[in-house]
């Protein structure tokens, strides 16, 4: 069994085009400069549909975190347990993610992290977070 995959359509297309290369990015709103996350067809501020792909650095720390010690899938058993946490990006926004490459008894709220790229089904790479 494997973890899972997205399914991509015309929305996150962009998002994971650019994972594939290592490259983080997020839509932005070029009317009043909001990040947005998840990928949606307007800003949830100004509800503008002028939305723009940025690029991230990568850099964020631990905002809130818990610890999964029951697989939710059998793709995930080997990696119990394992950390889910929000991430707070340095440019602001949070994403929902997974802090690996670190104890998790060790992991805390203002951990600096910074992005890393898991490979599922073979290549195709996932946004995670590891400790810096
Ligand atoms: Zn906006």
């Amino acid at each position: 069994m494997s973890k899972l995959l997205p399914d991509i359509d015309d929305l996150t297309r962009p998002f994971w085009d650019a994972a594939q290369q290592r490259r983080l990015v997020m839509q932005r709103c070029d009317d009043c400069g909001a990040y947005v996350w998840h990928p949606q067809r307007w800003c949830r501020g100004c509800y503008g549909q002028a939305l723009s792909w940025q690029p991230l650095s990568g850099a964020g720390e631990v905002f809130s975190y818990s610890v999964v010690h029951y697989a939710p899938l059998p793709g995930y058993a080997e990696d119990v347990p394992y950390v889910l946490a929000t991430v707070r990006l340095k440019e602001g926004p949070q994403m929902m993610t997974n802090v690996v490459g670190v104890d998790w008894r060790a992991v805390f709220i203002g951990q600096p992290v910074k992005v890393c790229w898991e490979a599922r089904a073979g290549d195709f790479l996932v946004p995670q977070f590891t400790g810096i």
